[in-house]
């Protein structure tokens, strides 16, 4: 089943108190792509990098079955550049540098081979972006699921809410899911996001977990208590990834399968934090995602008798 993703493709400079990175490759689409490769290799990516960016960094992506024919290269572009510093508690970040360069006048287009898709992920781009991918699409996807961030409800707030009537599963923090409803209580929050559109919310709490909220159901996910938490650069995305990776090699889309997608894409998280950028993910072997996915089982399942 073919999984589509939109989302940037950059370079990162990164700073927590561990130390800090020189211009390393990062960007949404390019943790979402890694992260769902553990699970689907029949996925493309529609981005845009400038002429700067390393081919074989798109070359090690085509390895791991993403197909980059919608990634663009315009001529004498520079790739997009985030640079970002956490604070002590590594719950929060600044933003220190964001040069959107290629970014900023992306056009979106979506491979002819890709329009059928099942499995749309919009990664956090602006929802004018987002939308317009979604529209290029020949049939309805079984599943579209967003991501977004404040900036977005700062600025676009009515272009936001349009995207959003569009998706089945919005994929946000606790901070951004309050800022967009005004409302402190997350179940709350969460119905509110549904009147919006989507009929399926994730609340994601960073070192807390994430919570997965349908009209009349609600799982909650912890996050494994790491013995090393390095730089979280990615881990939404890399949870979104694994989320969707694995969703879409499902025969059906139940509330049980939501629930392990919730799972796996929170263990793929976990090893992303352990290392600067994509280091840990591009390491990472199937059989440590297996054993990680059997800890998360351990850690919150008990008798009731
Ligand atoms: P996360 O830590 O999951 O929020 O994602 C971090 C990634 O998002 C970094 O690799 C950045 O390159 C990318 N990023 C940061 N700001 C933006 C933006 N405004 N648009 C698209 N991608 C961004």
């Amino acid at each position: 089943m073919q999984l589509l993703t939109v989302g940037s493709v950059a370079f990162d400079a990164i700073e927590t108190p561990f130390g800090k990175s020189d211009k390393i490759v990062g960007g949404a689409g390019t943790y979402i792509s890694l992260a769902a490769s553990f699970f689907n290799r029949n996925q493309a990516l529609v981005s845009v990098v400038g002429e700067d960016f390393p081919s074989d960094v798109l070359d090690a992506m085509v390895n791991r079955g993403i197909d980059i024919r919608g990634i663009q290269i315009p001529e004498g572009g520079k790739t997009f550049f985030w640079a970002g510093k956490y604070h002590n508690d590594m719950n929060s970040r600044d933003t220190l540098v964001t040069e959107l360069n290629v970014l900023g006048t992306f056009d979106p287009v979506v491979p002819m081979e890709y329009r059928n898709a099942p499995f749309l992920m919009l990664g956090n781009l602006s929802p004018d972006v987002q939308r317009k991918v979604v529209e290029q699409m020949a049939v309805r996807p079984k599943l579209i699921a967003m991501d977004t961030m404040n900036f977005w409800m700062d600025i676009a707030l009515d272009e936001l809410h349009k995207t959003l009537k569009l998706v089945d599963l919005l994929i946000v923090n606790d901070e951004e899911a309050r800022q967009l409803t005004g409302e402190y209580a997350l179940k709350t929050a969460a119905k509110r996001i549904m009147d919006l559109g989507p009929r399926l919310v994730i609340i994601k709490k960073g070192e807390h977990g994430a919570l997965l909220f349908s009209a009349d159901e609600v799982f909650y996910a912890p996050a494994l208590p790491l013995e090393e938490v390095f730089d979280p650069t990615g881990a939404g995305d890399t949870f979104a990834g694994g989320l969707m990776g694995y969703l879409s090699i499902q025969e059906e889309l139940s509330f049980d399968s939501m629930k392990k997608a919730v799972i796996v894409g929170s263990a793929l998280a976990s090893f992303c934090v352990e290392k600067f950028g994509t280091q840990r993910l591009e390491e990472l072997t199937k059989n440590e995602l297996d054993d990680r996915i059997k800890a998360f089982y351990s850690l919150s399942q008990f008798e009731l008798v």
